[in-house]
């Protein structure tokens, strides 16, 4: 066996929100956990697009940033020992006569009893926008998300898109640069109304500039941005910019997840609402990757899978074991079981 190899209860592809707290949930049930994420980090949407964004709506936080809530969860499941895998993508998915065998793209193999997807958007990839020559600014002068605000304080902006994301970094970031400009091909946008006022409100105060185009070429040297080509309804403007953002969405891969023969609707996991599981027995779909009629693409709605999967997934694990329903207010052996008893 190489070192490569383990075995555990329960695979949980994805460490976005809703993995981590079925890491918590299916820890209360004594099923111990490996996740598997390709990104360096725990926390899927919330680490990797709006770490600093504040969430309105996790019951009980009136606000908590994106980072925040990642914090919170990783140190609300510790008690459970669960071991990640970062940096990978989970490739191969096989049936044995125990269980699964979990394969990634670094030689990493485990077996387990019960899968739980919770690969959210896939493997999400931002959208290239089609600007000659943007691979060489990528990472030094241009980013397709916001991980630490301050990285762009003091530098002339370049937001492009107009969706809820390239407005909200607009108004995000507009206090801190010392230059913001957000080019979008036209005046109308998907973005929130809201935003889209504010914006047009800020535009007017002189203290951002909307220009309407499409960025046609990059103009620095070795990754350093100097200034953009925007290519807008009177002809070329060159725009100064230091940083450029753009925000042209995110292609939600479902990947290797697709070649597992579970059914899918619309490229997404269809699961039963009871106990959150695929067309394949013991294949569970947790989270933004999973479908059924009045789905709702939320974190709370994920949380409450986890906590339902948890249960079905008992059954497998330990088919001879009655499940008890208790609550961790007063039961002692859940308490114990989080090292507060
Ligand atoms: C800008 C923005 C604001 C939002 N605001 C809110 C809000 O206010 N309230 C709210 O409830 N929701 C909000 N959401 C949605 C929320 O972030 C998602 O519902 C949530 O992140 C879904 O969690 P998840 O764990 O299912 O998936 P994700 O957070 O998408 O995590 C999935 C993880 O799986 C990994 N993965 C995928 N495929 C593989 C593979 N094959 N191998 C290994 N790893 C894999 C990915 O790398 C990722 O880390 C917002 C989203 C965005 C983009």
């Amino acid at each position: 066996m190489t070192s490569n190899y383990h075995e555990t209860d329960v695979v949980i592809v994805g460490a976005g929100p809703c993995g981590l707290f079925a890491v918590f949930e299916l820890g209360l049930l004594d099923l111990k956990c490996h996740l598997i994420d390709i990104l360096d980090r725990p926390g899927g949407q919330c680490a990797e697009l709006y770490p600093e964004k504040p969430i309105y709506d996790i019951p009980g936080c009136p606000i908590i940033s994106g980072q925040e809530l990642v914090d919170k969860l990783m140190e609300q499941i510790r008690p459970f020992g669960a071991e990640f895998h970062f940096g990978e993508m989970v490739s191969e998915l096989e049936r044995t006569e125990t269980g699964f065998r979990v394969r990634t793209d670094a030689n990493t193999t485990i077996a387990c009893k019960v899968v739980v997807v919770a690969a959210g958007g896939g493997s999400f990839q931002p959208k290239r926008p089609p600007i000659p020559g943007i691979e060489e600014y990528e990472g030094k002068s241009v980013f397709y998300s916001v991980r630490r605000m301050d990285d762009f304080r003091g530098h002339d902006l370049l937001v492009v898109g107009g969706g809820d994301s390239a407005l909200d970094w607009t108004l995000n970031l507009q206090p801190i640069a010392n230059k913001l400009t957000l080019v979008h091909r036209r005046p109308e946008f998907r973005a929130a109304p809201d935003s889209v006022n504010k914006m047009f409100a800020l535009n007017e105060r002189g203290e951002l500039t909307f220009q309407q185009g499409q960025v046609t070429g990059l103009i620095g040297e070795a990754g350093e941005l100097k200034a953009a080509v925007v290519k807008g309804p009177d002809g070329d403007v060159e725009v100064p910019a230091t940083r450029l953002l753009p925000f042209f969405g995110l292609t939600m891969k479902l990947g290797p997840v697709a070649e597992w023969g579970l059914n899918l609707h619309e490229e997404l996991i269809a699961v039963d609402t009871a106990r959150f599981e695929s067309s394949e027995p013991g294949i569970f779909a947790i989270g933004d990757i999973n479908w059924y009629p009045g789905k709702l693409k939320l974190i709370l709605s994920g949380f409450h899978e986890a906590a339902l999967m948890s249960q079905a997934a008992k059954k497998i694990v330990h088919p001879n074991q009655r499940v008890v329903f208790q609550y961790t207010t007063s039961s002692t052996s859940l308490q114990k079981k989080l090292g507060v008893a």
